[in-house]
C-alpha cells in the first residue's frame, strides 16, 4: 500500500498543475458575458457591473460607427454573450439580421427603449443626401439618446434591472453602483444646467454632423448644423458654408463645434472666415484606441464637453 502512495501524491501534483497552467474554459465564464455595440453601452454596463462581468465592445474604438460590419469572430461573441447591451435602430440593421440567424437565448437590452426617442430633424441650413432629404422609409429615429445625461440615468437604471434578471446574486452590487454612478450623472445633469441656465445665448452651431439632439432638447437650446447626425457625406458644400457663417455673424457665436473623428474642414472654413474658435464637442459615439486603454469614460468627455459649451455660449 506504501508504496502506491508517492504514485497517488505524484498523480495530484500532477492534476493540480495542469489545472493551473491550462485554466478550464468555464473558469473564465464565471463572469457574466456581455458584448455592447457602442461606446456608451460598453461604458454603462462596465460601471454597473464592476468586477461581475466581462465586458466588450464591438465596435472598435477609433472606427466609424456607421459603417460597421461584424466579423465572424464578432458573430461568435454574441452568440456567446449572456447579455448584449445595444442602441437599436436602424445603423445597427446588422444585428437585426445577425440575431435572426441566431437561436434568441441571450437577453439584448437596447437603449432606444429606455427613452423618448425623438425623430431625425432636418434643420434649416442642413446639408443632406437625397435620402435623408425624402425620408421615404417613413419618420426615422434619432439613434443618439445617451447623449442627454437625463437620458443616461434612464438608461443605467433599466439595465440595472435586466443585470439583476440576469444574474440575481449580484443584485445588491448592481444596484449600489447604479445608484453612485447616477448620483454622478445628475451632477454632470447640473452642471450643464449652471452653464445653459446661466448664458448669454441659447443658440449653438455645430460645423459638422449633428448628433447631440437629445442634448439640445434636454437644456433647451437652438441649433444649427451641418450635416444629419448619421450623415455619410460631410464635404463642405457653398451652400451650407455661407449659411452657418451667416448664423455666426447674425449671433456673434464666439465658438462652432466639430465632433471626434471629424475631418474638422466645415469648422476650419468658419472659424477662418468668421474669426471665431472651433471646439472639440465629444457625442461619446467612439473613443480612440488610446482612450479606451486609458479608461476613459462618458463621464470625462461629457465634464470635457460643460467646459466648451460654456465657451460657446459666452
Ligand atoms: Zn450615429
Amino acid at each position: 500500500m506504501k508504496r502506491f502512495l508517492p504514485l497517488f501524491l505524484l498523480l495530484s501534483l500532477c492534476v493540480a498543475l495542469c489545472g493551473c497552467a491550462e485554466p478550464a474554459p468555464e473558469a473564465a465564464s464565471d463572469k457574466v458575458q456581455i458584448v455592447a455595440t457602442v461606446f456608451p453601452a460598453y461604458d454603462f454596463a462596465r460601471q454597473i457591473a464592476g468586477e461581475r462581468a466581462e465586458v466588450m465592445l464591438l465596435i472598435p474604438p477609433g472606427t466609424e460607427v456607421h459603417s460597421f460590419e461584424p466579423t465572424a469572430r464578432d458573430v461568435t461573441r454574441i452568440a456567446n454573450a449572456d447579455l448584449l447591451v445595444c442602441n437599436g435602430g436602424e445603423s445597427e440593421a446588422w444585428l437585426e439580421e445577425l440575431l435572426e440567424g441566431q437561436d434568441g437565448a441571450r437577453s439584448v437590452f437596447y437603449m432606444l427603449d429606455c427613452v423618448d426617442a425623438l425623430e431625425e430633424e432636418l434643420k434649416e441650413g442642413m446639408q443632406a443626401s437625397e435620402e435623408e432629404e425624402d425620408g421615404e422609409e417613413g419618420p426615422e429615429y434619432d439613434e443618439h439618446v445617451w447623449t442627454s445625461p437625463v437620458n443616461a440615468q434612464r438608461i443605467c437604471r433599466a439595465l440595472t434591472d435586466r443585470l439583476c434578471e440576469a444574474d440575481s446574486d449580484g443584485e445588491e452590487s448592481y444596484r449600489t453602483a447604479c445608484d453612485e454612478y447616477c448620483a454622478q450623472l445628475a451632477q454632470l445633469d447640473e452642471a450643464f444646467r449652471e452653464v445653459t441656465d446661466g448664458a448669454a445665448r441659447r443658440t449653438v452651431i455645430f460645423a459638422d454632423r449633428f448628433p447631440v439632439r437629445y442634448f439640445v432638447e434636454e437644456y433647451g437650446l437652438d441649433y444649427y448644423a451641418a450635416f444629419p447626425g448619421c450623415a455619410e457625406d460631410t464635404e463642405p458644400a457653398a451652400g451650407t458654408v455661407a449659411f452657418l457663417i451667416d448664423k455666426v455673424r447674425e449671433e456673434q457665436i464666439p465658438a462652432v463645434f466639430y465632433i471626434e473623428f471629424s475631418n474638422e474642414k466645415m469648422a476650419d472654413i468658419i472659424a477662418e472666415d468668421t474669426g471665431c474658435e472651433k471646439l472639440l464637442f465629444h457625442s461619446c459615439h467612439n473613443v480612440s484606441a488610446d482612450a479606451l486603454r486609458e479608461g476613459v469614460g462618458y463621464l470625462e468627455l461629457m465634464r470635457g464637453n460643460v467646459i466648451s459649451l460654456k465657451e460657446a455660449l459666452g
